[in-house]
């Protein structure tokens, strides 16, 4: 735990020291829980966000691209069910007066038991060797099932307190595990109260209930409202999606964790829109497609898991996500749901419009069911630099801070340096950049020692950094080092264009 507090610090203070993220209105002492993102933080997002619209949009046919506002209609929010039930239960310690998610405590409860499943099949391992059958010792020793157990009894006692909305209850369960908080160790606990997430403002000039308007949660409601627009103006039908990337806002009870959990934050959502009964062979389609997209990046593959809800929302009739081995343990990367046709039904009844499509080949109209992917934009960043940030010592006892994100998402591609000011050796590097900057997000640098530049590259995630030196002036030649071998060669400079595309292609992840 220590230890990974620790790589999450390092994390955030090497994100801000090299220009990817910086706390919100710092001079003022910064607003909690918002950042921004800084010179290099921004290449990464937009790197991301494409290999996403890519992935999604441009290389399904049938998927096509929306942007909605940020304001929608209030009775949006009355139909998807937002305004009477976007909410968390929230609880406070009397003692240390912090709030926190009672579904949270009770989540990191269980999941503390999950730790000590693993510890139990650790030991097993170690003592049994090579004959050791992890699935056999996990349904027969009385420890680790007796553990089992424990999990499935708290989940199922939570999810019926919740589906009844019995607050007492989920404060019941707190107190039975005996749940204490982490800051004041006591477990003196308030009420459970019912908190809505949204954030309201008014329009106009005049205030009050009549003009009061949402900052969207959630990307979703603006496509379910353009489904019948992109449908017809795109002359789909079902099986289709719409995806979808943009901002959203919610008013977090515990908003920490870095950019993990934001009061603004930015989503990838794709609703694809199917037959009724067609659903769950869509819904597995889109799970394994998503995973696919994620390991690709070639990030250790043990670093995700895909964990099935057991409470499941009440518009959906499956859902999952696919967890990440962030600093702070597994947690929520991406969600996927499958929604029924509760949202186009929804909002045909509040709107009075049919929300169909009309298949000729039965002759008949029928509202389809979605299957949605969302996936956080922020979360997903922290995904990419917590796994990709390493400090490594080197050879000559010398250590070094390298960013090994994927190429296709680095911020720079090459970095191309003079190894000295003068002699002509900038103008050669530059007119390599003048060369290269169409196709390549390039950096110039002459500043301090050739050994510095390389570090400052390392940090920033540049997969080439360039040296042009004497001989270039001569032969046309130059050093081209790669950020994680650190090895370095001599190529011609006419061969540079070739050598970095294919490393930095988006189009080999896409392939993968
Ligand atoms: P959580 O349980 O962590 O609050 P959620 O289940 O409410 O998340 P969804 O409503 O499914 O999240 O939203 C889809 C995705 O949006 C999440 O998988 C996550 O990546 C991202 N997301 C949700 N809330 C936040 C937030 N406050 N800050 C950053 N990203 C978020």
């Amino acid at each position: 735990m220590a230890v990974n507090d620790d790589k999450l610090k390092k994390v955030i203070a090497h994100a801000k020291e090299y220009g990817f993220i910086f706390p919100s209105s710092e001079i003022y002492d910064g607003l909690s829980a918002t950042y921004d993102y800084g010179q290099n933080g921004v290449e990464l997002k937009n790197n991301i966000k494409q290999y996403w619209w890519y992935s999604m949009v441009h290389l399904h046919e049938n998927i096509m691209g929306l942007d909605s506002a940020i304001f929608m209609h209030p009775t949006t929010w009355k139909a998807s069910g937002h305004v009477d039930a976007f909410n968390d239960p929230l609880i406070d310690n009397k003692d240390s007066k912090k709030r926190y998610r009672a579904d949270v405590l009770i989540e990191e409860h269980i999941e503390k038991i999950r730790g000590k499943i693993s510890k139990e099949v650790g030991k097993a391992a170690k003592r049994f060797g090579e004959s050791f059958d992890e699935a056999q010792f996990i349904s027969t020793n009385p420890r680790v099932v007796k553990y089992h157990e424990d999990i499935k009894a708290i989940e199922l006692r939570f999810k019926n307190s919740m589906e009844a909305n019995d607050l007492e209850e989920v404060r019941q369960i707190i107190i039975d595990l005996e749940i204490a908080d982490p800051i004041s160790g006591t477990k003196n606990w308030t009420d459970v109260r019912q908190f809505n997430l949204m954030f309201s403002t008014e329009l106009g000039s005049v205030s009050g209930e009549s003009s009061k308007i949402y900052l969207r949660p959630e990307t979703a409601q603006g496509t379910y409202v353009n489904f019948l627009n992109v449908m017809k103006s795109g002359r789909m039908k079902p099986p289709f999606g719409i995806g979808q990337i943009g901002k959203a806002f919610r008013n977090e009870i515990i908003a920490r964790q870095f950019i993990f959990r934001m009061r603004e934050f930015e989503q990838m959502e794709m609703q694809f829109f199917v037959p009724p009964g067609e659903e769950m062979k869509w819904y597995e389609y889109w799970k394994e497609q998503r995973l696919n997209w994620h390991k690709a990046l070639g990030f250790n593959p043990e670093r995700y898991r895909v964990h099935d809800h057991v409470k499941l929302a009440h518009y959906a009739n499956a859902a999952c996500d696919i967890e990440f081995d962030f600093p702070m343990g597994f947690k929520e990367l991406e969600g996927i749901h499958s929604r029924t046709d509760f949202d186009l039904k929804q909002h045909e009844e509040f709107s009075k419009k049919k929300l169909q499509y009309f298949d000729p080949e039965i002759n008949e109209s029928y509202v389809p069911y979605v299957i949605e992917t969302s996936i956080g934009l922020d979360r997903m960043f922290l995904a990419v630099i917590s796994s990709a940030f390493k400090e490594e010592t080197l050879e000559d006892g010398s250590s070094r801070k390298v960013m090994s994100i994927p190429p296709a998402l680095a911020p720079y591609k090459v970095a191309v340096m003079p190894l000295t000011k003068k002699d002509g050796l900038p103008e050669k590097a530059r007119a390599i950049i003048d060369d290269l900057k169409f196709d390549f997000s390039c950096q110039y640098d002459e500043k301090d020692t050739i050994g510095k530049r390389y570090r400052r590259q390392d940090a920033i995630g540049t997969p080439y950094s360039v040296t042009v030196d004497h001989q270039s002036l001569e032969d046309n030649t130059v050093t081209i080092r790669d950020r994680d071998t650190m090895e370095q060669e001599r190529v011609a400079i006419s061969d540079l264009h070739e050598i970095i595309e294919k490393k930095v292609s988006l189009k080999s992840l896409l392939q993968a």
